[in-house]
């Protein structure tokens, strides 16, 4: 308990200055990002030597953009705007942007997104969460390639319910999970995974944000996030959101048919 407030303390001052530091520094990568466009698209001719380098920059400075937005949703700078939403269309869209950037050897396959699943919750943050989940189960595979599964359903858990994930309170949840057939974590990554910051990909392929991110979402909205992962056996994810009953869904974001080669 002691061990978790003070980690709870210290996630508190990093994020702190990480966003104090982020947000500054956003605006400086703004104007770096801003000029290094102008001089390519207007005051550099096509064959300048120099455009190769100046598309670097662009690039750098892109990632860096991408690196500071995640540092601010870290930092939880970012203000929360719950409303009843349904997580279905969320999914749908979620799926759809990350089909186009998964080599094909990957089969995305959705289950469950049809009937109503509404909980009370920030659609953009909600989508965050998943693309992050999703992301990365998309480079746990991209060299074996594999099945990449979301599925949404409701559960009901009793104080009693012996299958009640420990970190979940009773009550009804919408369950949504992320699974992967990539090559799952070892003990010791899976202890270290919500940790800001731990990353074990290269250092221009991770931040090692995304999962504290997604935690610090998830509690947010009053759920658990959980891991069930083994050497060889794959990932999944399972996110528990309290079920909204009866409520008039708004901002759904429209059902639309997924590309070709999903399902
Ligand atoms: P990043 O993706 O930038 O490394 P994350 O916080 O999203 O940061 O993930 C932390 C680490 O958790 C990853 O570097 C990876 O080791 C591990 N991880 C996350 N998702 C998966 C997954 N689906 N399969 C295997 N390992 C994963």
């Amino acid at each position: 308990m002691e061990n978790c407030i003070l980690q709870s303390q210290k996630l508190e001052a990093i994020g702190t200055l990480a966003g104090g530091i982020a947000h500054d520094f956003n605006n400086i990568l703004s104007a770096v990002i801003g000029y290094t466009e102008i001089a390519l698209d207007d005051e550099m001719p096509l064959d300048a030597p120099a455009r190769n380098s100046l598309e670097n920059v662009l690039k750098a400075g892109l990632r860096a953009k991408d690196l500071v937005k995640q540092i601010l949703a870290f930092s939880r700078q970012t203000q929360y705007e719950k409303k009843p939403i349904s997580l279905g269309p969320i999914v749908q869209e979620v799926l759809k942007l990350i089909r186009a950037s998964l080599p094909t050897n990957i089969e995305i396959r959705q289950r469950g997104l049809g009937g109503g699943s509404t909980v009370f919750g920030d659609p953009i943050q909600i989508h965050q969460v998943l693309m992050n989940l999703c992301t990365n189960a998309g480079h746990a595979m991209r060299n074996s390639g594999g099945l990449l599964e979301v599925g949404l359903s409701r559960v009901e858990y009793s104080p009693s319910d012996i299958t009640k994930p420990m970190d979940v309170k009773p009550g009804a949840y919408v369950e949504l999970t992320v699974a992967d057939s990539g090559p799952g974590m070892s003990p010791t990554v899976r202890e270290q995974i919500f940790n800001p910051f731990f990353t074990t990909k290269a250092k221009e392929e991770g931040t090692g944000l995304g999962l504290s991110v997604a935690h610090g979402i998830v509690k947010e909205h009053d759920g658990a996030i959980r891991v069930d992962s083994q050497p060889g056996a794959g990932t999944t994810f399972s996110i528990f959101l309290p079920l909204l009953a009866d409520a008039k869904e708004t901002d759904a974001a429209p059902e639309e048919p997924l590309p070709p080669g999903t399902e």
